[in-house]
């Protein structure tokens, strides 16, 4: 089945008196446990798209369908529970809060669901594990390399079991070894947990290890 669908999406910016359109009745869908690479020049779309799709925009036209519910129509306090619950994010810049160490740094969106703190401790300890870190749970984000500040972001992106993995170039800032480790950790979690995912690339090395590629023309999602 499908867990995400872009149906005839439009999003446009106004650039003083014109539109300027990003996505054009585009269409995409992604189907449970697919991990999909998203590879077009800056300034394509990529993020539009990402965030569209996560539920942080709102198409001017279109819907956007998560797990067969309709999304477009929702209020602001509905598509905030569904991005807390069921759609994890990660960006090229890791975003940790720097004055919490690694752990606390997972914890974070758990406890926001309600989760106590021993309950949250123990799953950001298992995930640190699982991305080979579990030794560096109390080092804060300064004290970490670039390729282990990635990865516990991808840890903190997973904490609360999305459905969804939304990641805008989460290795574009790391040298290509590093990009390569943190990219074989971040798709064994996605393997792993089931989760469907969707990561802008400009590496076609990793785009070439995903189950898909598609890219931005025209305002359309097309493959390629
Ligand atoms: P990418 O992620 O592929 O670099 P973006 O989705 O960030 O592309 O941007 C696509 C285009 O839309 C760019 O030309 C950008 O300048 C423009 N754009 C993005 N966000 C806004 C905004 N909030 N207001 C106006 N223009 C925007
Ligand atoms: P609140 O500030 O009440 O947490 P938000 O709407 O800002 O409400 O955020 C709700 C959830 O949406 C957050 O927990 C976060 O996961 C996600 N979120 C909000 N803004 C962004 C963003 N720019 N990028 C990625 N995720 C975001």
């Amino acid at each position: 089945g499908l867990l995400l669908e872009l149906k005839a999406v439009d999003r446009r910016y106004d650039e003083g008196t014109r539109k300027l359109t990003i996505l054009d009745q585009a269409d995409f869908s992604l189907k449970h446990g697919e991990m999909v690479a998203l590879v077009a020049p800056s300034g394509a779309g990529k993020s539009t798209l990402l965030h569209t799709a996560g539920l942080l925009e709102w198409p001017d036209g279109g819907d956007v369908i998560l797990n067969g519910r309709a999304c477009g129509r929702l209020s602001d306090d509905e598509r905030t529970a569904i991005r807390r619950n069921d759609i994890g994010f990660v960006y090229q810049f890791h975003h940790l809060l720097p004055e919490f160490s690694a752990v606390e740094n997972i914890m974070m969106p758990q406890l926001v669901c309600g989760l106590s703190r021993a309950q949250a401790r123990e799953r950001a300890l298992q995930l640190l594990d699982y991305m080979k870190i579990g030794e560096r749970a109390e080092h804060r984000p300064a004290e970490l390399s670039g390729g282990e500040q990635q990865r516990v972001a991808i840890a903190r992106a997973v904490a609360n079991a999305p459905l969804l993995l939304l990641a805008d170039e989460p290795t574009g800032n790391l040298d290509p070894a590093t990009a390569s480790y943190v990219f074989d950790a971040l798709e064994a979690l996605v393997r792993h947990s089931g989760l469907s995912a969707l990561i802008a690339t400009h590496n076609h090395e990793l785009a070439a290890r995903m189950d898909r590629r598609v890219t931005l023309e025209g305002g359309k999602v097309v493959d390629f």
